[in-house]
């Protein structure tokens, strides 16, 4: 257990020797200037000493590594939590926005066929210290080059809704505590019904992004096994419910790969899946990031044109899309890159 594990009420019990304000200028110092315990200048010298030497207010992350790529707009973090286990986070800086994007698990059991996570394989869950670690991480580090951060994707390595209660518990601290606004989160899952339908319960109203990437269930339960058990139609009640409750954008991501699913009548099924929902889900094209396990298996991405193509056929039927912009690619920083220290880092220099 580390200092981010710990709510309000844990930092209050551990610091029940104090006066209440002390809980107060930590959680300040903490969530909202980013500082280590030791470094919060407000409290008294002898319980920074303290602090300093507790095991539960201890980070749970190390940076192992840092490398930059898009002329220093994109850093990707390879992490170590305490039992060795690694995992990555990416920072982005834009012209109007700083975003991290986070994990939520070390490896992911989803195996979608096209993902380095996925070909890792699942390793555990993260915790909501750690998870909550890396947004005061990113915090940190953009606040140090001048900036704000002030977007999180939950898009990471792992599946957010797998690692439902303390996915949930981070959003509510990175959210409520942090001070983050709920529509700047986006959580991009693989279509995990049972989740979609708990984080409608919450009183969280954050973005879905659900990673359709093909619109029939035989083509989508080939690139993503779990179809098999929350299959479109279901996943589609899911949404509008989550969209009717919250009232908050839902997006499809579609990993656009060749041959595979960037035809016109690929287009038209997406289309007319996205608007079964009201309003109609917001499209977002990924031209297929390359992967060992997709190049295996002869996925790429389409050419420019094709995937012009495929965004203006979905406009033509009425549907918004925009083609993500590749961030840092050439250190596998980008969607389904991340994999810790494995054969993905030297795959663009290798291969492309
Ligand atoms: N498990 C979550 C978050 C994972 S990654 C989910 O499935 O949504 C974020 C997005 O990147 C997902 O839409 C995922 O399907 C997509 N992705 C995975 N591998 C990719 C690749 N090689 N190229 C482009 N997008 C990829």
């Amino acid at each position: 257990m580390g200092l981010y594990d710990l709510d309000r009420d844990g930092l209050t019990n551990a610091l029940s020797d104090y006066p209440k304000y002390r809980v107060n200028q930590l959680i300040h110092g903490i969530y909202a200037n980013f500082l280590s315990p030791q470094e919060i200048s407000e409290l008294p010298s002898a319980l920074r000493q303290e602090l300093a030497s507790r095991e539960d207010f201890q980070p749970s992350l190390r940076e192992d590594t840092r490398r930059v790529s898009d002329r220093g707009l994109t850093t990707k973090y390879l992490f170590s939590l305490s039992d060795g286990r690694q995992i990555e986070s990416v920072l982005m800086y834009g012209p109007k926005s700083t975003t991290v994007c986070i994990s939520s698990q070390a490896g992911c059991a989803m195996a979608c066929k096209f993902c380095a996570t996925g070909d890792l394989g699942f390793s555990r869950h993260l915790g909501v210290g750690e998870i909550v670690e890396q947004v005061i991480t990113a915090a940190r580090e953009a606040k140090s080059n001048g900036s704000r951060l002030d977007h999180v994707v939950y898009m990471g390595m792992g599946e957010p809704l797998a690692n439902c209660g303390p996915v949930i518990e981070s959003l509510h601290r990175i959210i409520e505590v942090m001070g983050l606004s709920a529509r700047k989160v986006t959580l991009s899952t693989v279509g995990i019904v049972p989740g979609i339908k708990r984080l409608a319960k919450e009183e969280l109203a954050i973005n879905l992004a659900v990673s359709l990437h093909a619109a029939n269930d035989d083509l989508r339960s080939a690139l993503v096994p779990i179809n098999k058990t929350y299959p479109i139609a279901i996943l589609m009640e899911a949404c509008a419910h989550y969209l009717s409750v919250k009232n908050r954008r839902i997006s499809f991501e579609w990993a656009l790969m060749s041959g595979v699913n960037d035809s016109e009548q690929d287009a038209k099924e997406l289309a007319k899946l996205a608007k079964t929902l009201y309003p109609a889900a917001h499209v977002n094209l990924i031209p297929l990031n390359p992967t060992t396990g997709a190049m295996g298996k002869g996925l790429l991405a389409p050419s420019k044109e094709k995937i012009n193509l495929f965004s203006s056929m979905l406009s033509e039927l009425g549907v918004n899309a925009t083609v993500r912009r590749t961030r840092g690619q050439e250190i596998a920083a980008a969607c389904g890159q991340l994999a810790g220290s494995t054969p993905e880092d030297s795959l663009h220099s290798k291969n492309l």
